[in-house]
């Protein structure tokens, strides 16, 4: 029967092939262990990293693939199928290094993308604090310039692969007083003089992904850590997440295509009645609004990571709406999932378990779904007083 056709080049083909390999052979048989230990997935960032995918969106020049977005999605969808802590583990080392692919100087550059191609060395992402998660515009931590280094006090919550990543992007304020361009980001290595690590978290899911306090005890750092410049804190954070956020709803296609392909296995085996429960039309009407929101949700994710890939400038409303409807969709299709497998559904013994509990974080983190709500209703309101509505 036909398929949907994205065309893909024979290139994205192979990373899909190759994503979809480990995701199978590495990830699948091992995943319900890492959940219940706790465990981080060590040896599967090794096979990660000889795949070369760390480098899928970083330029060739410094050690990567030199695909995009696009790619990126790609990958990300098929590993997520597997299990999505490992997936954001490897989501968060590019959301670590965004910030220097956009903003890093020719030295930052060359200093660190190969490292972060290459799989050396992960990355992280720290922008959340205690009092400062949707706002931002909240948070405490600070760097003040002290001879030739800066210094930084703080506490980020949060923060995913805190202690396992070795180069950490951190947003901080250095002039209080100037609101939005009061903040300023920085590179800071796992090793520099007075970063500390808090207690890894337990969480509700997500539990083979680790997350952490970075505790800034007058952390000193060289001058020439600043990413762009100093005042640009908070637009770098926001450029980071507007690149990242499709990546996140194709976390969620891969997540609800596994529970879909769970759902209609079981549907076709399990006997009430005496006949499958495939054959109830509630059981086919879940199924068939399962598949139909994946597939919207796919080429939703398809559409604007290669609108990004083409240059579009500012896609801050598209991002939002490639994250937001494929991650509501993924919570639902997991929910409905465990439903289609009743009480085993509810059970460890099945995988769907651990898909529900995983699913909720992608409405959470990387922006919240009321605030992807927020970001799409200014850039329409913004749009409507342009140009009217519907030219
Ligand atoms: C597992 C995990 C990993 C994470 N990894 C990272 C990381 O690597 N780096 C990092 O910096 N952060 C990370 N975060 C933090 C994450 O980005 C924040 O949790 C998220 O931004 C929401 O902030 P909050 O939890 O403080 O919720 P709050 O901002 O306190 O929000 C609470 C509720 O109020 C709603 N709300 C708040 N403001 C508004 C508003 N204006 N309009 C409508 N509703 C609103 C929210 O949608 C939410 O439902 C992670 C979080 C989790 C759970």
């Amino acid at each position: 029967m036909a398929q949907v056709n994205y065309f893909l080049t024979e290139e994205q083909q192979m990373i899909v092939e190759l994503a979809r390999k480990i995701s199978r052979e590495k990830i699948v048989p091992v995943r319900a262990e890492l959940d219940e230990k706790e465990e981080f997935p060590w040896d599967i960032i090794k096979d990660l990293a000889q795949a070369d995918l760390f480098g899928l969106y970083i330029p060739e020049a410094y050690g990567g693939l030199g695909a995009g977005c696009f790619e990126m999605c790609l990958a990300l969808e098929e590993l997520a199928y597997g299990c999505i802590a490992v997936t954001t583990t490897f989501a968060a080392s590019a959301l670590g290094g965004y910030p220097i692919l956009l903003f890093g100087s020719e030295e930052q550059k060359a200093r660190y993308l190969p490292d972060i191609a290459s799989g050396r060395r992960l990355s992280a992402f720290g922008l959340t604090e205690a009092n400062a998660g949707s706002d931002v515009a909240a948070i405490q931590t600070t760097a003040v310039e002290e001879g030739g280094s800066w210094v930084l006090n703080g506490t980020k919550q949060w923060i995913t692969s805190g202690g396992e990543a070795d180069i950490y992007t951190i947003i901080a304020l250095t002039d209080r007083n100037k609101g939005a361009r009061g903040a300023t980001a920085f590179i800071v290595e796992k090793g520099d003089p007075g970063l500390g690590f808090g207690k890894k978290e337990r969480k509700m899911g997500l539990r083979a992904s680790s997350t952490r306090e970075l505790i800034f005890n007058d952390c000193r750092i060289p001058k020439d850590r600043v990413l762009g410049k100093r005042g640009q804190g908070f637009i770098i954070a926001m450029r980071t997440l507007d690149l990242a956020r499709p990546g996140i709803g194709a976390i969620g296609v891969g997540l609800a295509q596994a529970a879909f392909d769970e759902a209609l296995k079981y549907a076709k085996e399990r006997i009430q009645f005496g006949q499958s429960i495939m054959s109830f039309q509630a059981i086919q009407h879940m199924l068939a609004d399962m598949v139909t929101q994946i597939e919207a949700s796919r080429a939703l994710v398809y559409a604007v990571a290669r609108t990004i890939d083409a240059g579009a400038k500012d896609f801050a409303k598209l991002s939002a709406m490639a994250k937001l409807f494929p991650t509501d969709m993924a919570m639902k299709a997991t929910t409905d999932a465990v439903q289609i497998l009743g009480g085993y559904g509810y059970m460890k013994d099945y995988p769907v378990e651990k898909m529900m509990r995983d699913a909720k974080v992608l409405q959470i983190y990387e922006g919240t779904n009321q605030i992807l709500r927020n970001v799409i209703g200014q850039a329409i309101n913004k749009e409507y007083a342009i140009r009217g509505c519907g030219n």
